[in-house]
């Protein structure tokens, strides 16, 4: 494409007159290339370099010949194509696309009341926003942008964090088809305030605003934070105040990232789920959370209720219990994740925040590689892992 005095010319040297086009050419050169996903590979590129995720091209042939691979033959494969094989990245780049899977799969029944639909298995797209198989919803997008934060900023950084979750809704970036399509009402506001007054703390904190928006986004932070419980909990708290700022939202997003940096860590499923997870004693009751989390993590009715009594809405308290009933009710990520998202209503955002915890829980080696495959733009999710690793490794 060329440009003659402002003027846009096709391939063969014409204007370009439509209207349509003419509006798609000037939101594209809105976003700067960081900004845009990078390619899988230099092959499109013209570049000599292989670029990070050049390695997947490889790795998905073998996935795709070795049919359901045990943990230890995956392992080994990463060895022998000299990619990291260590436990830390297989839980970094399970959490994420965990996420990814869980939102890609439950899009296909959000907003529909339990009892009204007909179970899924797979992931099918459609939906309320008629989504193609595989693409992902704003759950995955703010994720991403929380995670591109991190990694830009080298660290915490709350204004930068805001400043990408509006690019991503005044100009699509990091979204699966570059429109923002499905903002929440708490996210919208959040980011109109922060748009009109510049304090990146927008959350709204009355406590009917106690929505899952913060939750569904969270599992960079305890990756980020991996050498420190204390303070993936403290910045998990932190990172809903942008957007969700009362008591439920902020102590949600702490108690869960502790729960999934203990994930992430290996400790056992029996052991996370008893009480309230902490590798150090005394730590919630130092820095205690709100009772309706410390109700339903201790009393634990999750453990024995049936499908029919648990809600899945967009209320936090609710997505909660339906994520720990889903993973501790079931033995694998498949199952729990069509256990989650089955549930209805808001179903992709519990779809997302089981898949951040039982990703991190079980590991990209044993993730159901059909549902990998089928995730658009999978490979950002392997190389958000490889970066937030690299950001670990620097705080040693
Ligand atoms: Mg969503």
């Amino acid at each position: 494409m060329m440009t003659k005095d402002n003027i846009i010319l096709n391939n063969d040297g014409e204007p370009i007159t439509s209207p349509r086009i003419l509006a798609m050419i000037e939101a594209r050169n809105k976003i700067s290339d960081d900004l845009r996903f990078p390619p899988v590979t230099n092959k499109m590129t013209g570049l000599r370099e292989p670029t990070p995720t050049q390695w997947l091209e490889k790795y998905f042939v073998f996935r795709t010949a070795v049919q359901e691979p045990t943990d230890e033959e995956c392992k080994d494969y990463y060895q022998r194509i000299n990619i990291d094989d260590a436990d830390d990245i297989n839980r970094f780049r399970g959490a994420l696309l965990g996420t990814a899977i869980g939102d890609a799969l439950g899009t296909t029944l959000e907003f529909k009341a339990p009892g009204t639909f007909d179970h899924i298995n797979d992931i099918i797209g459609g939906g309320p926003f008629s989504l193609k198989a595989g693409e992902w919803t704003d759950d995955t997008s703010m994720m991403y942008c929380l995670a591109h934060s991190l990694v830009r900023k080298n660290g915490f950084d709350l204004k930068d964090q805001i400043d990408l979750y509006c690019r991503w809704w005044k100009d699509g970036v990091f979204s699966v088809n570059g429109k923002c399509f499905d903002i929440g009402n708490t996210v919208q506001d959040a980011l109109s305030r922060y748009i009109r007054s510049g304090n990146p703390k927008s959350g709204d904190i009355d406590p009917m605003s106690a929505g899952n928006g913060s939750l569904m986004r969270l599992t960079p932070i305890p990756i980020a934070f991996y050498n420190s419980f204390e303070d993936a909990v403290s910045y998990g708290g932190l990172s809903s105040v942008t957007t969700h700022g009362t008591l439920e939202a902020v102590d949600a997003c702490r108690y869960f990232s502790g729960l999934v940096w203990g994930a992430l860590h290996g400790v056992s499923k029996e052991e996370l789920l008893n009480g309230i997870y902490t590798p150090i004693k005394g730590y919630w009751e130092d820095n205690p959370l709100c009772t309706s989390i410390t109700d339903i993590v201790n009393r634990a009715e999750y453990k024995t209720k049936k499908a029919s009594e648990i809600r899945a809405s967009g209320y936090v308290i609710y997505s909660l219990e339906a994520v720990l009933w889903a993973f501790w009710q079931t033995s694998d990520f498949e199952q729990g994740a069509l256990a989650a998202v089955n549930l209805g209503e808001d179903a992709d955002t519990t779809g997302a925040i089981f898949g951040q915890l039982a990703g991190a829980y079980y590991g990209e080696r044993v993730l159901p590689f059909k549902w990998v495959k089928k995730v658009k733009q999978n490979h950002i999710f392997y190389l958000k892992a490889q970066e937030l690793k690299e950001l670990v490794l620097q705080s040693n």
